[in-house]
């Protein structure tokens, strides 16, 4: 079944200009603000200006420019913040939810960026 992107989801709102948001990074393919409600001292959210409602509608549905444009961004945005273990930073965690069991709050894709802190173990 083809997703349906809801043009009034925050996000859509924050990319329109209509909400404002505090700005950690932006190019053509991404922009990446602070969480409203951060989960550690660095919390992240990066977000792709094309309407994908998941991952898997992002990874299914974008472009391979799109696709990589995010990517990328995604590896600015941890050397930017010094976050990266390659960048002498102690590293930190991406998580991006899908759907009602991922418990997706804001229906356009995103991905979590948590730093900052020891995030102990999950999945293993
Ligand atoms: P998720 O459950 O992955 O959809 O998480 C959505 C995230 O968006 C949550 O961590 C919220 O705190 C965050 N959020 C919601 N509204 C805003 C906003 N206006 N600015 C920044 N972050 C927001």
């Amino acid at each position: 079944m083809p997703y349906t992107y809801d043009e009034q989801n925050i996000f859509a709102k924050i990319l329109r200009g209509e909400i404002p948001n505090d700005t950690v990074y932006e190019d053509d393919y991404a922009l990446a603000f602070r969480d409203i409600q951060p989960q550690a001292p660095v919390h992240v959210l990066v977000i792709p200006k094309g309407p994908y409602v998941n991952h898997d509608h992002f990874a299914n549905a974008a472009t391979d420019a799109e696709i990589a444009g995010y990517t990328r961004a995604i590896g600015k945005i941890c050397e930017a913040l010094r976050i990266a273990p390659g960048d002498n930073g102690r590293g930190y965690r991406t998580i991006a939810n899908s759907g009602e069991d991922g418990v997706q709050e804001v229906p356009h894709f995103h991905t979590h960026i948590l730093a900052g802190r020891m995030l102990g173990r999950m999945l293993k």
